[in-house]
């Protein structure tokens, strides 16, 4: 990369260390409407204060309604290459060491909600382009920042600017990993319904989960009987090794499933507590749906017993998650969450897990098609060479059951910037980043940009 580049990010340290102190401490979670403000005014306050920033930088921005911002650089008419962010965030959450907001530095650590989610990863991406600017480097395609107000949330952002701007098609999103993540697997979602029976073990209560994309990590229900029942439990827990425990009282038998929580995208070393407790029902004589569950889905995320298996060498394996299993009124509901690789047929999926759950009313179903951007291609390409020729890493392409930004632009990627073997902080209590990576990062962009848009 020029080296008039590479030494003014190096000057940069603690500007950048400043903007994002000052971005950090705007706690821009999403928040009631209000004029000009449709995530809330503490999400519109963080855009202001960045489009403020990004002026003083001596770019010229536009703002969207208070739901998206853009900053330009470069020559006009011609194509652009797009640098796709967020300023919202989630909330704090519990089990914080420093207060959420206040931007605590510790060395080289800069801790709080949002420092790698992703203002820290914005202001890098924001801080290559000053320095590719201030070298005065003649471009030949622009470069265009966007930033989003809802990312966290309903992409209502992303929906507006692109009603209201001409989304470039080629880009990357700073806001998950190095090295390069290039794929996405689709997604199929569905509830499904049907009675519960009369016959065999009887379920009084059971109710786990909220969110399909969330692997439960606890699981408990009452069962009629009594300390024989009680007595089987301790048995399989024994049997399995799995952490179950029972308890008699006057009403039944209450039963807790412990596993291993988790995002439904990467259930690899977690443990689904509602497919524990599935299993365990079977093993009790439980009939009917909750027995046809148990068979379709014992403990495993692989959806084999769903009749949709597979994987391709682009995208890995499908994953499986049961995320909610309600029993109400009689009636069981359970929700599947499924991420399918590219190549796989998403009908097809649909297909087998109904083929698989007889009896089962399918009473709600979503699919989201994959996305992938192939590693020959320019873009991908260009990024990987960045990102190996400034940290000196080996630098292949990876896919995700995740959903990122990037999906917005026909030809998008995510790219950093977190690195490899970085703990995953993102919606984590304690979320910082350090410094010192966050310049390499910076560095990592500019090189991508100068390789996409240098003349
Ligand atoms: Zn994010």
């Amino acid at each position: 990369m020029d080296q008039r580049v590479s030494k003014l990010i190096g000057s940069y340290k603690e500007d950048y260390a400043a903007m994002l102190t000052r971005w950090v401490q705007i706690p821009s979670v999403k928040g009631e409407a209000a004029d000009g403000a449709p995530f809330g005014r503490d999400v519109r306050r963080m855009l202001d204060t960045a489009v403020a920033d990004i002026e003083a930088m001596g770019f010229p921005t536009r703002v969207f309604d208070g739901y998206a911002a853009d900053a330009t650089f470069g020559p006009e008419d011609q194509e652009m290459i797009a640098v796709l962010g967020h300023l919202d965030v989630v909330p704090a959450g519990d089990g914080w060491e420093v207060p959420p907001f206040s931007a605590r530095r510790e060395g080289e650590k800069i801790i709080g909600r949002g420092t790698g989610d992703d203002k820290g990863p914005v202001l890098a991406a924001l801080f290559a382009m000053k320095a590719i600017r201030e070298a005065g480097i003649p471009l030949k395609k622009s470069i265009r920042l966007i930033l989003g107000c809802d990312e966290e949330s309903d992409w209502g952002c992303m929906n507006w600017y692109c009603a209201h701007a001409r989304m470039p098609e080629i880009g990357f999103s700073p806001d998950a990993s190095f090295p390069i993540i290039n794929t996405e697997k689709g997604m199929v979602h569905m509830f499904v319904q049907a009675p519960v029976s009369a016959d065999g073990l009887q379920v009084k209560e059971h109710f786990t989960g909220e969110r399909v994309n969330v692997i439960p990590g606890e699981s408990v229900a009452l069962l009629a009987g009594g300390q024989e029942l009680a007595d089987q439990v301790a048995a399989f827990a024994a049997k399995t090794g799995l952490d179950y425990k029972a308890e008699v009282l006057s009403e039944g038998v209450r039963v807790t499933a412990t596993g291993i929580p988790g995002h439904s995208a990467y259930p690899w070393g977690r443990k689904n507590a509602i497919g524990m407790m599935l299993i365990l029902l079977r093993e009790l004589g439980v009939q009917g749906a909750l027995r046809t569950l148990a068979d379709a889905y014992p403990m495993e995320h692989n959806g084999e017993h769903l009749g949709i298996q597979c994987e391709d060498d682009i995208s890995g394996e499908l994953t499986c998650n049961m995320g909610i299993l309600h029993l109400e009124d009689g009636r069981i509901t359970a929700s599947l969450d499924c991420r399918c690789p590219v190549n796989a047929d998403l009908e097809q999926i649909s297909a087998n897990i109904k083929a698989h759950l007889p009896g089962f009313a399918v009473v709600d179903e979503s699919k989201k098609a994959p996305h992938h951007v192939p590693a020959e291609s320019e873009l991908v390409q260009a990024l990987l060479g960045a990102f190996h020729d400034q940290t000196g890493l080996p630098a292949e392409p990876e896919s995700t059951g995740g959903g990122t930004y990037a999906k917005v632009l026909k030809q998008g990627v995510a790219f950093g910037a977190s690195f490899p073997g970085d703990p995953d902080l993102a919606h984590q209590a304690n979320e910082y980043i350090e410094i010192d990576k966050m310049m390499l990062a910076t560095k990592i962009y500019a090189d991508a940009l100068l390789r996409l848009c240098a003349e």
